[in-house]
């Protein structure tokens, strides 16, 4: 097998869900670095496969990066798992993949399951523009912040969240981005109870106050695009006109001239003209 990082992506609930090149992948490497041992083992064993295995996760030591790039500048074959879906995605393996670049160590990603674009094929919402934004900050105060930034984003949001937070995120979405937004649950995605539920965030949240199952399980949320005008696209010459302002004058002063000229509220121009500073 030629050398190299191979990123394998494995199932995300039905064991069904691997590639026969993924299998074959697993079954040829030297060596399968994963971010669960334990867990990884049943898998590999459903496939009968027998190669080693090591743990490796983004808090592994620089040794422990050190030796799996050491084989693979040696000319051995790496496969790299996460516990599901695909490495990288919310998942370790940034910080190897770096790492193999950086000596010139091949890097073949292979396609398979992913959560998030399982969740959007099947969502009924946009697909022709999403933002991944995984997992949001776990305390109310920096999720609410980081929901204000996204308000605006004119793709469909995917959020992964846990069971336990996920009343509290649809919570705080509703308060930020409005009860009519339109929005998708889906949970158990592959699994006996799949469900995916279009509706507005307020029906959402309503449904799952209305039955606690609906709490339970691996879950993705994915929000629709911002729809009203003045929260999407402002006009071009608008947008122009409040950021040559913003280049003069205070963002609040830049944003209440535009917004007297152009009746567009000022916290849109505001924000607008803040999150471009800083990008
Ligand atoms: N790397 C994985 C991927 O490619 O989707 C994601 C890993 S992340 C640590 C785990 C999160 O993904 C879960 O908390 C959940 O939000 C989402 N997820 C994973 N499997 C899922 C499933 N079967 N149904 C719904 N969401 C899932």
């Amino acid at each position: 097998m030629e050398r190299g990082l191979y990123i394998v992506p494995t199932p995300i609930g039905n064991l069904a869900d691997i590639t026969q090149r993924a299998l074959e992948t697993l079954q040829h490497v030297a060596l399968i670095a994963a971010e669960d041992t334990r867990h990884s083992r049943k898998l590999l064993a459903h496939y009968e496969i027998e190669t080693p295995l090591c743990a490796y996760h983004d808090h592994v030591s620089e040794q422990v990066t050190e030796q799996l790039l050491l084989r693979m500048v040696n000319g051995e074959a790496v496969a790299l798992i996460s516990d599901a879906g695909t490495p990288l995605v919310s998942d370790p393996g940034f910080r190897l993949v770096r790492a193999a670049q950086s000596k010139d160590i091949p890097v073949i990603p292979l396609p398979g399951p992913c959560a998030a674009i399982t969740a959007l094929s099947g969502a009924g919402l946009p697909t022709d523009r999403f933002f991944f934004e995984g997992f949001l900050p776990a305390k109310s105060h920096p999720r609410r912040k980081r929901l204000e930034s996204l308000r605006h984003q004119t793709g469909t949001l995917i959020f992964y969240e846990a069971p336990h937070r996920i009343r509290a995120t649809l919570a705080d979405a509703l308060e930020i981005m409005g009860p009519e937004r339109e929005a998708v649950l889906a949970r158990e995605l592959s699994k006996t109870f799949e469900t995916l539920k279009r509706a507005s965030l307020s029906a959402l949240l309503a449904w799952v106050d209305a039955d606690a199952n609906q709490q339970r399980g691996e879950q993705v949320l994915l929000i629709g695009p911002a729809q009203d005008q003045q929260d999407t696209e402002l006009l071009e010459r608008d947008r122009k006109l409040l950021f040559r302002l913003g280049e003069e004058l205070p963002p609040r002063k830049a944003a209440s001239i535009v917004s007297d000229l152009t009746g567009i509220k000022a916290r849109v121009l505001y924000e607008q003209l803040i999150n471009r500073e800083k990008k």
